[in-house]
């Protein structure tokens, strides 16, 4: 069987030169007869490998020497406790956005540690739009603004970087990170899970401002503790090291396809091409204001629900994967990461002018 396309929304697909050049490097690593999986972290073969995937993400992204990037473990979700641990300090609260199900479980797991100041929501909407940054009740005095900039389950993504003033911004770029370009020093924090954008799920990649290193509160755990991950190269423990040479071979590629402003141009151009076909139906809708609509996760729904079964079962057969919305949102749902070519979504566009043709 061929490679299919795949729209999972995560773990997403990867890009094709990637997985073989890990095949061919599986067992034997450039000639030291082993694959990356069993060698030593401390070895220096290891260590290049981490400090070439390093390199490349600070160049790809533009990360100043500001800044420490971490790769950690425990996904995304994990840091929606450690940030709080480590970033509230002295302080008593931190302000929230809530533009989605990702905000919300940011939200929920910050409260456990300090108070959370919702400073705009829109969940009235049904999370379809942005509310304006001058309605925000923001705090001068927070310990930081968390935002989500992609609701990767909403299809809901920021056209603008929040101004926070002189309290940090902290941003869940998980289902965004390196699909376009994008000022890291606007920010105090980013975090991403590398499963949408980067590589294997499982790791986490921390971009943290140095001088918000060393704040953690006392109880908070040792691996959980950003100055300690940082002062070890993120090798306190063993880290996910196959999951970071597999990211390094991510960035490498990105680095090959014109990095993230070729990206960004690429991402925008197949969304467009998706978003202006549903609008162009009458079968298909998306229900998201046009300018917060996501270039990497496109929920919309047929014009008959009880259609939705067939229309998968159709996709699956053509080699389209995995559209199925998100059960809290029903419907369907295409990510069209970073590693998802133009012909997937060209493919996808002419099943469901087929599809609408015949049934619609
Ligand atoms: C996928 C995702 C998460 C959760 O990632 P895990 O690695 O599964 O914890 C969090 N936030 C956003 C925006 C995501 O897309």
């Amino acid at each position: 069987m061929s490679r299919a396309f795949n729209f999972c929304a995560g773990p997403a697909t990867l890009p094709e030169a990637v997985l073989k050049q890990a095949q061919s490097e599986m067992l034997d690593w450039r000639g030291t007869g082993v694959s990356v999986m069993e060698m030593s972290h401390r070895s220096d073969e290891f260590v290049a490998i981490a400090e070439t995937a390093e390199k490349d993400l600070r160049e790809l992204a533009g990360i100043s020497d500001d800044y420490a990037v971490l790769f950690m473990q425990g996904g995304a979700s994990s840091q929606f406790s450690t940030i709080p641990l480590n970033l509230l300090g002295e302080k008593t609260s931190a302000d929230y956005v809530n533009t989605g199900i990702w905000s919300k479980k940011a939200i929920a797991e910050a409260s456990r540690y300090g108070d959370v100041n919702v400073v705009a929501s829109s969940e009235d909407s049904g999370f379809t739009t942005i509310p304006d940054q001058a309605v925000w009740t923001t705090n001068a005095d927070a310990a930081y603004l968390h935002y989500t900039p992609n609701e990767t389950i909403g299809g809901l993504e920021y056209d603008f970087i929040p101004d926070s003033g002189k309290v940090p911004l902290v941003a869940d770029m998980s289902s965004t990170m390196l699909s376009r370009p994008v000022d890291i020093n606007k920010f105090g924090l980013i975090y991403a899970g590398a499963q949408k954008n980067i590589g294997p799920s499982g790791l986490v990649v921390v971009i943290i401002r140095k001088d918000l290193l060393g704040k953690a509160r006392k109880e908070t755990p040792t691996m959980m503790n950003y100055q300690v991950i940082a002062d070890n190269d993120s090798m306190y423990n063993t880290p996910a090291t196959y999951s970071w040479y597999l990211s390094g071979l991510v960035f490498k590629w990105l680095k090959e396809q014109g990095g993230v402003k070729a990206m960004g141009e690429l991402n925008a151009r197949k969304a467009k091409k998706l978003y202006d076909f549903i609008d162009t139906n009458d079968f298909y809708a998306n229900p998201i204001e046009p300018r917060f609509r996501s270039w990497m996760n496109v929920p919309f729904t047929l014009a008959d629900d009880a259609l939705n079964g067939e229309f998968l079962k159709g996709a699956e057969a053509r080699h389209l994967l995995n559209l199925q919305g998100h059960r809290s949102v029903g419907g369907m749902r295409a990510s069209i990461y970073n590693a998802m070519p133009e012909e997937g979504v060209d493919a996808l566009i002419a099943y469901m002018a087929e599809f609408a043709k015949e049934r619609g």
